[in-house]
């Protein structure tokens, strides 16, 4: 039992929820050293939603509000550490789920789809019939076709760099969640939430609900008015600039 005054208390409970999803068979081992990884930035970046990626929030709101067919990806660290919110803002967006796995099995799917079902998931995409985007056939290709391979607008946390690319190119919108800012996913995305999940996908639906009432016009500006890279570098001069102050 882990104490709420614990200063580590958050990533801790992280931290139980990676290793019982790893136990369970819903994460991949990679899962829990991908975590990891983003652990350390979320430690440089002060362990809260900073100012770009609050930014980056309002904008990936915004297209989601714009999108025809939007749809969030779902793979295990996701289904690990936000299933109830993932549902809850595909239901405030009206887009789909659907599940993808770098390290896919098919004992893997059926967990994560039944994960995602016993937090209100209607329907979940991904589980059987696959397409390759621009028939690239490539593991990192693959989309179902009601789903990702359809979708004009695509959140994909945690997502690997190879499959943000095919996604761009295939002319899709991609947003993503990575606490990496240098990662090629963070570069390569039309928008980059560089923020811990957790935190990122319940200020998502806030934003969601704040800006639902917004014009097309008014939401077209948001999104045209954000610059990825220029996001990225803001973010990280404020890692630099905690250097001389860890309060920033
Ligand atoms: P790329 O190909 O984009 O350079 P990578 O090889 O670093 O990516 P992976 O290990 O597949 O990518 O991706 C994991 C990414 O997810 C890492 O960049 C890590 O920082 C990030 N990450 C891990 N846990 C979280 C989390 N809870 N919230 C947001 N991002 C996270």
């Amino acid at each position: 039992m882990i104490s709420r005054d614990h200063p580590r208390y958050h990533s801790l409970i992280q931290r139980e929820m990676i290793t019982e999803a790893w136990r369970k068979g819903i994460l991949a081992d990679s899962g829990m050293i991908a975590h990891g990884r983003g652990e350390a930035f979320d430690y440089l970046l002060g362990e809260r939603t900073t100012e770009p990626a609050a930014k980056a929030i309002r904008a990936a709101a915004a297209a989601l509000l714009l999108a025809k067919n939007p749809v969030i990806s779902v793979n295990g660290n996701t289904a690990a550490l936000v299933p109830g919110a993932v549902v809850e803002l595909a239901d405030a967006i009206g887009g789909k789920i659907e599940i993808n796995l770098f390290h896919r099995t098919e004992k893997r799917v059926r967990l994560i789809e039944e994960v995602l079902l016993e937090n209100g998931a209607r329907e979940v995409l991904g589980t059987d019939k696959l397409l390759y985007i621009d028939d690239i056939k490539s593991p990192r290709a693959t989309a179902s076709p009601d789903g990702i391979y359809s979708a004009d607008v695509v959140l994909v946390p945690l997502e690997d760099g190879d499959r943000t690319e095919i996604l761009r190119k295939s002319g899709k919108t991609v947003i993503t969640i990575d606490l990496n800012p240098l990662s090629r996913t963070s570069r390569k995305a039309s928008i980059s939430i560089t923020d811990n999940i957790v935190r990122a996908i319940p200020a998502l639906i806030e934003a969601v609900r704040e800006l639902e009432d917004l014009s097309r016009d008014e939401l077209e500006l948001i999104v045209e008015e954000f610059d990825n890279l220029e996001n990225i570098r803001e973010t990280l001069k404020l890692i630099d600039l905690r250097r001389y102050n860890p309060e920033l």
